[in-house]
């Protein structure tokens, strides 16, 4: 079994409430993974996790993480808007987008928030759209592989993100100039691993060059920003991320690096979204059909644009069926959904114990980058997500979306309300 998971009571219960398809989330653990992660990094004076919005943008869910300390993580003018109307505001507020529409900069800047200058040529645009703050964040890619020890952990030679270290030279000398007083510094390496080595050795080489860029610039260091890419067990054989081990890690870098070299007040900020809320959330969906041609498909009333990752990456999302774990799994099958797209399925050969339309079928790990992705392909609609709150209380915290809100984009004849099955 994931290592989180709920009792199959709940998720009976949760469709006696709603009608599948619809995803669930767990508020208490939700929260006990915000703190554990905080506790990780309590030895740091100035701690704090920017939840990246992208991975689970519910107000409901972000309003929870705001009551644990978190800030967010926004890289779009919605997910600006959506943090603003959630409460968060200035430094509670990390802006972290690429290829940026100008005006996104303004609406970050009346909101305060810090701004991570993906590239070089933003510097002009943000000082011509808002204009460059008083602290200001770079976000490097340092080429190549990455590496930590002999595991090749990314490919950022590969990747369209951040500026090489000469320009991140160049940048700091240009904001300098603006104007800026103090800067950050970011990187995004590595995605959903739980290796251990990981974050330390990005914090060891992020403490190290924005070491070298305060002493270059004469700028005052105010933050380093280790970013998201802490992973969790999607398959249960896989371990979880060790935290604690993390956390220390990433401090004995901050030793070397901060402490001994006498650079204080180093606060450091990550941005989490896949470790805080994947576990935490589940597609539940029913088995509509089940059919036997050359392999047997179990067909569900959920489709890829309720949960893209698998169509998308081949993603291991873990399933079982709901009152019926305990039994062997002899049976082959592919989970699929309704697109007129052969991809359009959670899972291909994959064991499970004899399943029949009417089961309940349960897909794990569905709590970050899986309703976002969703998408309206063959007009398929989103579905609804509930909070399983913490006094055991169900709340619809999305409505499923409708043929309306389908609609209301287009220039159509209204006839089509009366087409409209009741
Ligand atoms: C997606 C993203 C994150 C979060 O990534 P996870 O893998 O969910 O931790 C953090 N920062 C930035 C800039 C991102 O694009």
């Amino acid at each position: 079994m994931p290592n989180f998971t709920l009792p199959d009571s709940v998720f009976v219960d949760a469709c006696k409430a709603f009608d599948t398809p619809f995803y669930l989330y767990d508020e208490q653990g939700i929260r006990s993974t915000a703190r554990r992660w905080q506790r990780a990094f309590s030895w740091c004076e100035d701690f704090k996790e920017y939840f990246a919005v992208k991975a689970l943008p519910t107000p409901a869910i972000l309003r929870i993480l705001k009551e644990e300390g978190c800030g967010v993580d926004c890289a779009s003018e919605t997910e600006l808007m959506l943090a603003g109307a959630c409460g968060f505001q200035g430094a509670d507020i990390m802006f972290s987008a690429n290829v940026v529409p100008p005006r996104e900069f303004r609406l970050a800047r009346k909101l305060e928030a810090y701004i991570n200058l993906d590239d070089i040529t933003h510097i002009e645009e943000l000082k011509n759209n808002g204009g460059i703050p008083e602290t200001v964040c770079l976000r490097y890619n340092p080429g190549g592989h990455f590496r930590v020890g002999n595991a090749i952990m990314g490919d950022p030679g590969d990747a369209k993100f951040g500026m090489t270290r000469e320009q991140l030279s160049e940048a700091i000398m240009i904001l300098k100039k603006h104007g800026a007083r103090r800067f950050g510094i970011h990187a995004f390496l590595s995605s959903n691993t739980t290796d251990p080595h990981y974050y330390p050795a990005l914090a060891e080489l992020l403490f190290e060059t924005a070491a070298e860029l305060r002493q270059e610039s004469g700028l005052e260091l105010a933050f380093v920003n280790l970013s998201g890419g802490v992973g969790v067990p999607y398959r249960p054989d896989e371990e979880e991320a060790n935290v604690e081990a993390i956390g220390a890690g990433v401090r004995k870098a901050y030793e070397k690096v901060f402490v001994q070299n006498n650079i204080p007040g180093i606060a450091i900020k990550t941005e989490l979204g896949r470790y805080m809320t994947a576990a935490h959330g589940w597609l539940v969906a029913h088995i509509t059909h089940e059919k036997n041609i050359y392999k047997r498909y179990l067909g569900l009333n959920a489709s890829s644009c309720d949960l893209l990752r698998p169509a998308m990456y081949g993603a291991y999302h873990h399933i079982t069926i709901v009152g019926k774990e305990s039994l062997p799994h002899i049976e082959k099958v592919d989970v699929t959904g309704s697109l007129c797209e052969n991809n359009d399925k959670f899972a291909v050969d994959r064991m499970l114990p004899r399943a029949e339309v009417g089961d309940i079928l349960v897909i794990h790990d569905a709590g970050a980058h899986c309703l976002s992705m969703g998408y309206n392909y063959n007009g398929k609609l989103r579905c609804k997500e509930v909070l399983l709150k913490e006094d055991g209380m169900f709340l619809l915290i999305r409505r499923a979306e409708t043929p309306a809100d389908y609609f209301s984009v287009l220039d159509v004849d209204p006839a089509w309300k009366r087409l409209q099955p009741k």
